[in-house]
């Protein structure tokens, strides 16, 4: 069985994680959305509103699990039998941080090999950095996040 994970802050989803998920899916059997948590990250949501977030979301796609996981990637993988990983690249600044993630985790995780699927151009400007500036500019998020829930 090809166990993918999609780690991130998912802080909070939006519709461009929805699309990488959409997209890796023919690729592999199942596919875990994983709240990475970082002790020494403050994010935005508290993990349980994300993880509600997530639920919510992939309820209906069987083959989109959701966990979270503290402390390496890799180990996490591990754990659950996962041999591959799925991020997404926008830009070059993502390009340059993920082969070095990607590198660690190959060495790290025993020859875990990362996906990457570039962001197609309509949600190649999205992240949830900017649907928080949106949210605490007073905004309306919705065009951002998936349709499926609501956020204030
Ligand atoms: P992290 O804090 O680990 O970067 P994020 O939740 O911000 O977590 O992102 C998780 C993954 O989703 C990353 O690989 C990121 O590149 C990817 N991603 C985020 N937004 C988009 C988007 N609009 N299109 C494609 N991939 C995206």
């Amino acid at each position: 069985m090809k166990i993918a994970v999609f780690p991130g802050s998912f802080d909070p989803i939006t519709v461009g994680h929805v699309d990488l998920v959409r997209r890796a899916l023919p690729l592999f059997d199942q596919i875990i959305v994983a709240v990475g948590i970082n002790s020494t990250k403050k994010y935005f949501f508290t993990l349980e509103q994300r993880l509600e977030w997530l639920h919510t979301v992939f309820a209906n796609e069987e083959r989109v699990m959701v966990d979270h996981f503290q402390n390496l990637t890799a180990h996490y993988c591990r754990r659950i039998g996962a041999r591959y990983l799925v991020r997404g690249l926008r830009n070059a600044s993502d390009f340059d941080y993920e082969k070095t993630i990607s590198q660690l985790n190959h060495i790290v995780g025993d020859g875990i090999e990362t996906v990457f699927l570039i962001a197609q151009p309509e949600y190649s400007h999205i992240s949830s950095t900017i649907v928080r500036e949106i949210i605490l500019g007073g905004a309306d998020p919705s065009p951002f996040i998936p349709h499926q829930i609501k956020i204030i």
